[in-house]
C-alpha cells in the first residue's frame, strides 16, 4: 500500500513525507479512491486509524485544483474534535497555504464572522455554532461547497443535533450538488438516522 498508488496532487506526497507518513492507513487507503472518484461514503474506523486525514487529503487534492469560495464544510460534535481536525488540515495543507477556519462555541462570535466573511476554504464547524451564524444571517459563500463530512456520524445524526443539522443542510448545496461523506467510530447502522441526509448509493467502508 503506498500514497503513490493513490492518484493524489503530487504536492501532498512531498506533505506526507514532511509529516512522516511513510505509507496510507487501511481506512485511507479504501476511502480516498472512492472520494476522489465523486462518491458518497459512510465509513467507520476507530480513533487512531486515521479516519480525520481519510477525508482531509482527498479534500485538500481537490481543493488545490479548484480552489474557489468555501470547499468543504466538516461537522463535528466537541471542540476538541473540531481543533484537532482544523490542526491536520493545516498540517497537510501546509503546503498550499489552506486557508481552514475553525468555528466553535466559546469563541467570541464577531471575530468569527469577519473570519467567516473571508471566504475560508475549509470550515470545520461545531454544529451548533456554525448553524447560529448561519441562521442570524451571516453570509457565508456555501453556494459552491463541494463537501460535507460529519465525523462522528453517529451523533451528530441523533436527536440532540437535529435542528442544527437541518438548518445547516438548508443552506448547502443540494445533495446531488455536493459530496457527503460520514465517518464514524462505529458502523451506523441505524438506517432511519442517515435517511435525514440524503446520500447517493454510499460506498461503505468499515475497518
Ligand atoms: P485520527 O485517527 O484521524 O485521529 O489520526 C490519528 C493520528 O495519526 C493523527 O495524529 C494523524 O496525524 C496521524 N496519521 C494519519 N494518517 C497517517 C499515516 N498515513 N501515517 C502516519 N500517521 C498518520
Amino acid at each position: 500500500k503506498k500514497f503513490e498508488d493513490l492518484n493524489l496532487s503530487p504536492w501532498l506526497l512531498n506533505s506526507f513525507k514532511q509529516l512522516g507518513f511513510k505509507q496510507p492507513s487501511n481506512i485511507q487507503y479504501n476511502t480516498i479512491p472512492a472520494i476522489l472518484s465523486g462518491r458518497d461514503i459512510i465509513a467507520s474506523a476507530k480513533t487512531g486509524s486515521g479516519k480525520t486525514a481519510s477525508f482531509a487529503i482527498p479534500i485538500l487534492s481537490k481543493l488545490s485544483e479548484d480552489p474557489y469560495g468555501v470547499y468543504a464544510v466538516i461537522l463535528t460534535p466537541t471542540r476538541e474534535l473540531a481543533v484537532q481536525i482544523g490542526e491536520q488540515f493545516n498540517a497537510i495543507g501546509s503546503p498550499m497555504n489552506v486557508n481552514c477556519c475553525v468555528v466553535i462555541g466559546g469563541i467570541d462570535t464577531v471575530t468569527q464572522s469577519l473570519i467567516l466573511e473571508k471566504r475560508p476554504h475549509i470550515i470545520v464547524a461545531t454544529p451548533g455554532r456554525f448553524a447560529s451564524h448561519l441562521t442570524n444571517g451571516l453570509k457565508v459563500a456555501l453556494k459552491f461547497c463541494k463537501f460535507l463530512v460529519l465525523d462522528e456520524a453517529d451523533r451528530l445524526l441523533g436527536e440532540d443535533y437535529e435542528l442544527e443539522i437541518a438548518s445547516i443542510l438548508e443552506h448547502l448545496p443540494p445533495p446531488n450538488q455536493r459530496q457527503t461523506l460520514l465517518f464514524s467510530a462505529t458502523m451506523t447502522k441505524n438506517l432511519t438516522k442517515l435517511q435525514s441526509i440524503a446520500l447517493n448509493e454510499p460506498f461503505i467502508f468499515e475497518d
